[in-house]
């Protein structure tokens, strides 16, 4: 099976455009397809996982297949690459060896005195890159209420070189209008970056919706199966795929063969993945919602979401993130994410198993707390990643450990 690839073309000089040799097959056929080949020597019908650092040249800087030398680029690599850039809907990609990897060669093309609006309900490590690293070397960040496109239009200098959202935004899972924010940061000249680790391409592509570049954690759901840490970015503009691609090579940030072998096997299986995810965690959410004991639920399916209908539109479903709020104190929240048996007391998110947090506490520690405060996250919150387990069993845990909390 053939979809598209051309893996004797050095990647990524001259970037390929999987789009226009996939356009013609929907969402869950390039899930598996693209990118990817029967293994022309072999004819193994998964992608080798390509175990060489460098590789045969006919003669001075002539290689064979096109590929150097693993850093700079490697077929399995490659294959992964295709395959995102082909459900992104972008014409090329580049993976890193993680989530923040991927976030820090962004912030590599950025030089003293550039500016960053970013939104203010963010992955906990994105602030932590932001403020603890870059502020360091001169970037400057100002932190807004994204789903306000006033706000974020406010912050706009001649210097600010990205817009950076994260939709939906963890953990509060509030919703930003990626087409409009878009157009601010168009109209002011920076580029749109949008990490779409909540969404997955499979409910939501930024690149259609007008961002310039989509930035992913693929350890969450791309990779699915919470045993591979990697990222990505994927764009249209071939001059932003230079530049990165020089920096990921003198950089040396990039994804091995053996995660890019893992990554492909997970985004297989996207699809059907996030359908369960979904209708799990909408029917979690409702439940939730009607429980005396609970305050109040954020997840964008809900009618009572404030951003409900622009979630509607803008994705293809809610997603498998569910956050609430318990009355009571603190303790009752962590009384409830330590007790639950199928829900894991864990970081992270995306797997097949459901895991229960506390942010303020767990992954968003590193923000300072009177940040998180004004960003609307309190101690108390809990987030759930809810899995594919069977929801019966999954609501029966949340509220027998709910029942028994102080
Ligand atoms: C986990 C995560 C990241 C960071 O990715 P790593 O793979 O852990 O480096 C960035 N953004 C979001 C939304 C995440 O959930």
């Amino acid at each position: 099976m053939r979809v598209q690839a051309d893996t004797a073309s050095l990647y990524p000089f001259p970037p390929k455009n999987p789009m226009t040799r996939a356009t013609n097959h929907r969402f869950e056929t390039r899930a598996i397809h693209a990118g990817q080949e029967s293994d022309p020597q072999n004819g193994a019908v998964m992608t080798p996982i390509y175990f060489s650092s460098t590789f045969e040249q006919d003669a001075p800087a002539k290689p064979r297949g096109g590929y150097e030398y693993s850093r700079t680029s490697n077929p399995t690599r490659t294959a992964l690459q295709d395959n995102l850039a082909s459900l992104e809907g972008a014409s090329w990609g580049l993976a890193y060896a993680s989530g923040l990897a991927a976030t820090n060669a962004l912030l590599d093309r950025l030089v003293p005195g550039d500016h960053v609006v970013a939104a203010n309900d963010l992955y906990g490590g994105s602030y932590r890159i932001f403020m603890s690293v870059f502020h360091r070397y001169g970037i400057e960040f100002d932190f807004v209420d994204a789903t306000d496109p006033a706000t974020v239009e406010a912050k706009m200098r001649p210097r600010t070189r990205y817009v950076f959202l994260e939709t939906p935004s963890n953990p509060l899972l509030s919703i930003c209008n990626i087409r409009e924010l878009a157009t601010i940061a168009k109209k002011n000249g920076a580029l749109t970056i949008v990490d779409n680790t909540f969404a997955t391409p499979y409910l939501q592509t930024p690149l259609e919706l007008g961002a310039d570049l989509v930035m992913h954690s693929l350890t969450k759901y791309i990779g699915g199966h919470s045993d591979v840490v990697g990222g990505a970015v994927m764009g249209n503009d071939p001059a932003l795929l230079e530049d990165l691609a020089f920096y990921q090579n003198a950089v040396g940030a990039q994804m091995g063969p053996m995660e890019a072998f893992l990554f492909l096997r997970g985004i297989k299986t996207l699809p059907v993945r996030m359908d369960r995810h979904c209708a799990n965690a909408q029917r979690i959410a409702e439940s939730l919602e009607g429980h005396d004991r609970v305050e109040r639920v954020l997840y964008p399916g809900l009618p009572s979401h404030a951003q409900h209908a622009l979630a509607g539109r803008q994705m293809r479903n809610f997603g498998g993130m569910v956050s609430f709020e318990l009355a009571g104190t603190v303790e009752t929240a962590n009384h409830v994410a330590t007790e639950t048996q199928l829900f894991t007391l864990a970081e992270s998110l995306g797997g097949v198993e459901s895991l229960i947090e506390v942010p303020a506490s767990m992954t968003h520690a590193s923000i300072p707390a009177a940040e998180r405060e004004k960003a609307g996250l309190r101690d108390g919150l809990v987030r759930l990643s809810v899995g594919i387990e069977n929801v019966e069993d999954l609501l029966e845990d949340l509220e027998r450990t709910i029942a028994a909390a102080p």
